[in-house]
């Protein structure tokens, strides 16, 4: 009986079906297909119901994942896609992308033996079904509220604020630099993750709600935060991390050495089928060539599954520590591996070597010491000599840092910690700047997109807290928090 509970007992885990590696090596689309009906009802049928469901207390938007699962058992998909949409402004991206091994999945209490059950697939399930059968609305207000907020950035914390805003009457307008809205759910993640028309589907009901999106407008560039201020009640800043970090080697600045996210780009615009100069000229192009990554983040994964998917000679993804302690998802690393990626773990890049364009890297081996002040175990140089590796287009995936918000915003007492994000209050999530809000990875630091909608609505319901005591004559208490 499908609709029956605690059906992990007699059957097993089970995933939607994955595309096989050789299929997938050849195009950009996403490499799971979606759940049939039947076994979406019979996987969420595994759920145990739990009195204190740990896959709930770990997922960042404390979604009610125990309801879903038992409604979805239930073939009830309407009102699952309901209690799914109230907690998350994204289920179907989420569903697709969150390290469901490090979250719901991975704190999942289903007894020792049995595997957990699957929470992002039957999310993004239930959602797909509401969208195609028509049960995603935009989010229109029933009447306008009369107040105004302003929010620069387009990205999952920007949308997220937007959208529970809108739904409460505000006027929205959201500023983003780029020329389409979504930051790295559209210019980051490449399509085999997260395929685009997912995003802009969710874009375009944001649209018909009445947000208004104005591209091509940046901040530090188009618009001071002086002037957004005035035009808008409440100004909420969500602009990201994008300050690449580098490698101080020799010969790091031959040319064909590229940060990740300009390579990232690059792919995914072609993708969009936009024309990209240093892609079309073969700049930011792996076919043919010997690609080597370093980083072990997901950034480098999604660069060597790119290069992959672009006809690359050989790619070879370069970490300095060890399999156990990678920072990305254990299971990207094996998709890549499926996909014939190289890895190289305890492996240091010391030096590039070429005369113009890169021709190969010197390669340090390197070792686990002592653990340092955090209790991570450093990394040192085995002593044994470096090995050279050839390389044409190396790609430097290290992470990234916050930009000089302060001078993008041209406000001086913007108050920033000194890793350079942005300092919130946290209680209030308002900046040393009067009315002025953060959200998202230029609080956080690079973190997940799940995060960054939970900043997106907290931030918003607490723009609304703000403008409520504003109304009420307390602005100065709430600022005083
Ligand atoms: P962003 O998504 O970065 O959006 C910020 C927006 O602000 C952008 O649209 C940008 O154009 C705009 N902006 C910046 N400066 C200005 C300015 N001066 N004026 C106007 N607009 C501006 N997370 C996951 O959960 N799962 C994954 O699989 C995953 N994969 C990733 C892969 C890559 C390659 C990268 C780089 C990140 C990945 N992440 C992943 C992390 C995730 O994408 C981010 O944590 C999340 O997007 C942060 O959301 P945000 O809204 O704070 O910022
Ligand atoms: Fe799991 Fe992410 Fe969905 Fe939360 S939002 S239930 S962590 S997949
Ligand atoms: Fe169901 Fe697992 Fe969550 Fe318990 S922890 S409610 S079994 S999904």
């Amino acid at each position: 009986m499908p609709n029956e509970l605690l059906r992990f007992v007699d059957l097993a885990k089970a995933t939607p079906d994955k595309r096989a590696a050789d299929e997938r090596r050849t195009d950009f689309d996403e490499i799971f297909r979606d759940f049939a009906r039947e076994r979406a009802a019979e996987q969420a049928a595994r759920c145990s119901q739990c009195g204190v469901p740990f896959c709930q207390i770990h997922c960042p938007l404390h979604n009610n994942i125990p309801d879903w699962l038992k409604l979805t058992a239930e073939g009830r998909l309407e009102e699952a896609y309901e209690v799914a949409a109230s907690t998350n402004t994204f289920p179907e991206v989420c569903g697709r992308i969150c390290p469901q091994d490090r979250l719901c999945e991975g704190n999942c209490v289903i007894e020792r033996g049995f595997a957990s059950v699957t929470i992002g697939a039957v999310e993004r399930y239930v959602t797909e079904q509401a969208f195609a059968n028509g049960w995603v609305a935009p989010p229109t207000p029933r009447r306008e509220n009369g107040r105004s907020v302003g929010i620069v950035g387009g990205g999952p914390a920007g949308l997220a604020a937007a959208e529970w805003l809108r739904r409460r009457g505000y006027a929205v307008d959201v500023y983003d630099r780029h020329d389409r809205i979504g930051g790295l759910l559209i210019y980051g993640i490449p399509g085999f993750k997260l395929e685009k028309h997912i995003v802009q589907r969710r874009i375009d009901l944001l649209a018909r709600a009445g947000i208004r999106f104005h591209v091509k407008t940046a901040l530090g560039r188009y618009l001071t935060l002086a002037e957004a201020r005035q035009r808008h009640d409440a100004v909420l800043l969500a602009c990201g991390v994008y300050q690449a970090r580098d490698i101080q080697a020799p010969g790091v600045g031959l040319s064909n050495i590229v940060p990740a996210l300009d390579y990232l780009i690059a792919s995914n615009r072609k993708g969009l089928g936009d024309a990209v100069p240093a892609f079309d000229d073969g700049r930011l192009d792996a076919r043919g060539r010997h690609v080597v990554v370093i980083g072990g983040g997901d950034t480098a994964m999604d660069c060597v599954r790119t290069a992959v998917r672009q006809g690359a000679a050989s790619v070879t993804c370069l970490y300095r520590r060890d399999r156990a302690n990678m920072p990305g998802s254990a299971r990207e690393v094996g998709y890549a591996e499926e996909e014939g990626v190289s890895f190289r773990f305890l492996a240091n890049p010391v030096a590039f070597i070429g005369d113009r364009e890169v021709e190969g890297v010197r390669v340090a081996t390197m070792r686990l010491g002592a653990p340092d002040a955090t209790g991570r175990q450093t990394v040192v140089a085995s002593g044994e000599a470096p090995a050279t590796l050839k390389a044409d287009l190396v790609i430097k995936a290290l992470g990234f840092d916050p930009e000089d918000v302060r001078a993008m915003a041209a406000t001086p007492e913007l108050e920033v910690t000194r890793w350079g994000t942005v300092r919130a209050n946290h209680k209030t999530l308002m900046t040393s700047v009067p009315g002025v809000f953060a959200a998202g990875d230029i609080v956080r630091g690079a973190s997940l997109v799940v995060w960054a909608i939970r900043d997106g609505r907290d931030a918003a319901k607490a723009i609304d807290g703000y403008l409520d005591a504003r109304d009420a004559g307390a602005e100065a208490l709430y600022a005083a928090e």
